[in-house]
């Protein structure tokens, strides 16, 4: 029994550390660049002038990466899900109809949170292995009349993207509709336009598309968006998640609650390193190597979980072949092989991330040899050497 008096004894974290780090190949938290790393080892003043002058860059890059002339830019201390949240909470009332399009865990979320802010939600449940269609959302806008639509980009849980998702957008709008969009898995790693498209708030985390670490969050608001927020007849409930409040540190310099420095010094490299990159070869060298893997997983003889028309590049899911438990996969890959690639919710996939430092040919060998081996040592049928020799294809092709 332990005792309140004598302090417990623990393990260091050198000694709880891997001693060699694992490869982060899942759906996030993804590698991190030194420079981001670096960034977030420091420590400032919250509301310095160093600090005044990083939030003014940031919104800049940010406004760059969500391609808005939104200033409604701001950070969240928290993980995506917060953010998700801040943008229901804040456009989502008592009594408000929204419509909540499903095609996985995290799209379902948002029709969730919306629920506990008191919206009348429906939810246009798509079946297995599909995205919504333009005309789906069409006929439900029509059957619900909803104030805000809810729907994710790319759903990481089924590995699924929303491709219709400009139309769905545009129609949403024509219908009076506000756009909340998920984008926490695939913003600066495919196109995303939320002026262009008609969004009105878009959400994102750390620690997937952006290559910073998990816990701080962006989120954009469009004009629209925020003159709702303005002229709301009620207050939201979450003090923390307040758009309003928020923009004191995000706008005028002054205090919310202190915010995440270091992660938000983070965050800035994060964004200084996609806007030095640019975003059109950001996407071109996501979608190249993406693409690649992609060959090579299927050139060894194992199945891809999405159809071509749905599938999402950012994390790709592997159905687990005939006879080899999907649990095993990940702990067998990650102990022998140091590579660290994610389960599911649910379905009899793996899921292999494609985001930000994962998109490195040298990572893509690596996990595809690693991935190719275990299924072996599992006792499955696979073919590694042609499934690598797809891979060089594949990127030799594109090059
Ligand atoms: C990871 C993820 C989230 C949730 O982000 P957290 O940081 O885990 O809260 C939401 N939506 C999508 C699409 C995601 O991939």
């Amino acid at each position: 029994m332990s005792s309140l008096n004598t302090p417990p004894v623990v393990d260091s974290l050198d000694t709880l550390l891997p001693p060699e780090p694992l490869l982060m190949m899942g759906a996030g938290p993804v590698p991190i660049p030194a420079r981001v790393a670096q960034a977030n080892s420091i420590v400032i003043n919250h509301l310095g002038e160093t600090m005044a002058r990083v939030i003014e860059q940031m919104k800049a890059m940010a406004r760059y990466v969500f391609q808005t002339a939104s200033p409604w830019v701001l950070g969240v201390a928290g993980p995506g899900s917060a953010a998700m949240e801040m943008s229901v909470c804040n456009l989502v009332r008592p009594g408000t109809r929204v419509l909540s399009v499903v095609n996985g865990y995290f799209s379902r979320r948002l029709g969730e949170m919306s629920q506990r802010v008191g919206g009348v939600v429906e939810y246009l449940e798509m079946p297995e292995g599909q995205s919504a269609s333009a005309e789906a959302v069409r006929a439900a806008l029509l059957r619900h009349r909803p104030e805000v639509l809810t729907i994710v980009q790319g759903e990481t849980s089924s590995t699924l993207l929303t491709s219709e998702l400009p139309a769905i957008c545009r129609l949403a709008r024509e219908h009076g509709c506000y756009v909340i969009v998920d984008a926490v898995c695939t913003l600066s790693t495919m196109p995303l336009l939320m002026d262009e498209w008609c969004i009105d708030a878009v959400v994102t985390g750390g620690q997937k598309g952006l290559a910073s670490i998990p816990g701080v969050s962006l989120i954009a608001f469009s004009e629209r968006a925020w003159q709702r927020i303005e002229s709301r007849p009620v207050e939201p409930a979450q003090w923390c998640l307040d758009a309003k409040l928020a923009a004191n540190f995000w706008h005028n310099a002054s205090y919310h609650y202190t915010a995440p420095v270091s992660g938000i010094l983070a965050l800035h490299e994060a964004l200084h390193l996609i806007c030095q990159e640019t975003l059109p070869e950001r996407f071109e060298r996501h979608l190249r190597c993406s693409l690649a893997l992609q060959r090579g997983i299927e050139g060894m003889g194992l199945a891809l979980y999405a159809a071509p028309a749905a599938r999402l590049n950012s994390v790709v899911g592997v159905r687990a072949p005939a006879g080899v438990d999907r649990r095993q996969v990940c702990s067998h890959i990650s102990r022998k092989y140091r590579v660290e690639i994610s389960g599911s919710f649910g379905l009899d996939i793996v899921r292999i991330g494609q985001m930000g430092e994962q998109c490195r040919e040298h990572h893509l060998f690596r996990t595809l040899h690693a991935l190719g081996q275990t299924m072996k040592d599992l006792g499955a049928a696979v073919d590694v050497p042609t499934g690598v020799a797809e891979l060089e294809r594949e990127l030799q092709r594109q090059a």
